[in-house]
C-alpha cells in the first residue's frame, strides 16, 4: 500500500485544485520560504484525521480553509484527497477490497469536517482507524515535524511510549480497547 497522490483544494494556500503526484521512490519538495511546502504535508496529516488545530498551526480548525488574498476572496470550504495503490492488498481489514482506495476530508465554514472512502461517508473514527492500522496516521512517527526530535528527548517516558506503539502498529488497538470499555 503507498500514496500515490495528494490532491488540494482550497486547502490553506492551495486554493486553486492542485494535485501532487507522488511516485516510487524519494519525493522532494523544494521552493522558496512561504511557497506551501509545510502547508502540503498538512495536508496530509489532515486528511488521515488530524483534530488537534495546533498541529495545522492554526486556532481552529476553520484555519485550513483559504483565507482570501490581496486579489482572490475566501472560501468556504476547503478539500483534500489521498489516492491509495493497494494493488498488493495490504490495506487493513474493512477498506480491502479495491485496488486503489481514494480518502477525502472536507471542512466547511460552520458546518464542520465530512469524510469519504471511495465514495461513500464514513467517520473520522474510521480514517483515524485505517491509518493507525497502516501505522502511517496522523500521529505516526513516519511523519516528522519541525522540532519534533527534539521533544521526544525530552517526553516523559509515557509519551515516549506512545510513539513507539504508533510504529509498532498497535495504537488501533489500544483506542478500540479504550472504547470497548467505555461501553
Ligand atoms: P518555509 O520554507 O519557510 O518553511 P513553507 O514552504 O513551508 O515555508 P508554508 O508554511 O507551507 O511555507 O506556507 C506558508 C504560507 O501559507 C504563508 O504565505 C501563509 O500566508 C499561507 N497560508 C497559511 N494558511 C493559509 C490560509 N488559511 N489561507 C491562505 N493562505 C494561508
Ligand atoms: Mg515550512
Amino acid at each position: 500500500m503507498r500514496f500515490t497522490r495528494l490532491r488540494l483544494n482550497g486547502f490553506k494556500s492551495f486554493v486553486d485544485p492542485t494535485d501532487l503526484v507522488i511516485h516510487d521512490g524519494l519525493t522532494g519538495v523544494v521552493g522558496p520560504n512561504g511557497c506551501g511546502k509545510s502547508n502540503l504535508l498538512e495536508a496530509l496529516r489532515w486528511v488521515m484525521g488530524e483534530n488537534r488545530p495546533t498541529a495545522m498551526r492554526g486556532s481552529g480548525m476553520e484555519d485550513v480553509i483559504f483565507a482570501g488574498a490581496a486579489t482572490r476572496p475566501a472560501r468556504n470550504f476547503a478539500e483534500v484527497s489521498l489516492l491509495l495503490e493497494n494493488s498488493d492488498r495490504r490495506a487493513p481489514a474493512g477498506f480491502n477490497d479495491q485496488d486503489q482506495i481514494e480518502i477525502v476530508r472536507r471542512i466547511t465554514r460552520d458546518a464542520g469536517s465530512a469524510y469519504k472512502v471511495n465514495g461513500k461517508d464514513v467517520r473520522a473514527r474510521d480514517v483515524q482507524m485505517l491509518f493507525a492500522d497502516a501505522s502511517t496516521g496522523a500521529h505516526s512517527p513516519a511523519l516528522v515535524r519541525q522540532g519534533q526530535i527534539s521533544e521526544l528527548i525530552n517526553a516523559k517516558p509515557k509519551n515516549r511510549r506512545r510513539v513507539l506503539e504508533e510504529a509498532a502498529g498497535i495504537s488501533g488497538l489500544y483506542q478500540r480497547r479504550h472504547e470497548a470499555e467505555l461501553r
